[in-house]
């Protein structure tokens, strides 16, 4: 109804739409404060190898909100994106994740976990991105190698001969890049071959059941085959239970992310020490 009333001209008909636009007015608002007002900090999740052995951990953003509590990052990564928050706050998230890589180096158990850092498009597209990563490297001293930038496939749909360059740029400093919620988008597959990337991260809605579920079996098969035709590593993210675990090490999937390894953490209560093995790679 109210786009009915025409472009410039919000009416509500309808108290509830009312609140929601209210709602998200409000969010938008204290979104806009979060940095200066410290309630954004991040967590970690380990990545496991088929031994058990933890080869990194994936940095996941947290809001504490003073009134609401935990708001989710599927809320307010969205509005982050649509504000064009997510510059700000993308550069926060990959300055957090440098200094804790340097904190962990005097850490015999964490020295050589690579970092995993989500980036949005709005941020990777930004002009000046390589030289702002290039910038956060120096000022923390993060070892670039332990660095790894899990872009998705929306990345494509941008100027790809853009994309490919810059990836190719970070790449050359020893950054890694991995290709997150795989399965998901809408890349070709020509463009997919085009890219310089390390690794597919294989969305965890192919994962669920895959023991049991053909469709998804049929489909993260496929991208087994995939990565290994295009000579990428591959991961499956929301590994939750031993049955997952098994039917996709049968099948040539050796590193795994989820419930079943450990939930995102703080780092005071992030407990890597108690696994095996810290290879990386
Ligand atoms: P993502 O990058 O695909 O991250 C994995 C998400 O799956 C995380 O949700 C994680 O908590 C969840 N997850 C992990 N293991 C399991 C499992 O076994 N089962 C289930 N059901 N879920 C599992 P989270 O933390 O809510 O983040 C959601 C999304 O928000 C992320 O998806 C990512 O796209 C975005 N995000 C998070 N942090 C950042 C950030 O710093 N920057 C940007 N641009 N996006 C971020
Ligand atoms: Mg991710
Ligand atoms: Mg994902
Ligand atoms: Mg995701």
């Amino acid at each position: 109804q109210a786009k009915a009333a025409g472009r410039n001209t919000l009416r509500f008909y309808d108290p509830e739409m009312q609140a929601v636009v209210i709602e998200r007015a409000t969010l938008e608002a204290d979104l806009r404060q979060v940095i200066e007002r410290e309630e954004l900090s991040l967590h970690y999740q380990p990545q496991v190898d088929s031994e058990g052995g933890i080869v990194g951990v994936e940095a996941l953003l947290r809001w504490e909100h003073p009134s609401r509590g935990q708001v989710s990052p599927g809320v307010f990564i969205p509005l982050a994106e649509e504000t064009r928050m997510i510059l700000p706050i993308g550069r926060w998230v990959l300055h957090e994740a440098c200094r804790q890589l340097v904190a962990w180096q005097g850490d015999p158990h964490k020295r050589r976990l690579r970092v995993a850092v989500n980036v949005s498009v709005q941020q990777f597209s930004a002009v000046d991105f390589v030289d702002q990563v290039e910038r956060i490297l120096a000022e923390t001293g993060a070892p670039a190698e332990q660095l790894e930038l899990e872009v998705t496939e929306s990345l494509l749909m941008h100027d790809p001969e853009e994309t490919r360059d810059k990836i190719l740029r970070l790449r050359q400093r020893g950054i890694g890049f991995a290709l997150d919620d795989f399965g998901t988008g809408y890349s070709s597959l020509a463009y997919l071959r085009r890219l310089p990337l390390d690794r597919l991260k294989i969305d965890k809605s192919f994962i669920r059941d895959v023991h049991q579920d053909p469709t998804n079996a049929a489909i993260v098969e496929a991208i087994i085959t995939l990565s290994n035709t295009l000579s990428l590593a591959i991961l499956a993210e929301g590994v939750e239970t031993e049955a997952e675990r098994q039917w996709l090490e049968a099948h040539d999937c050796r590193f795994y992310q989820g419930f079943l390894y450990g939930r995102p953490a703080p780092v005071s209560t992030l407990a890597l020490d108690r696994l095996p093995g810290t290879a990386l790679r």
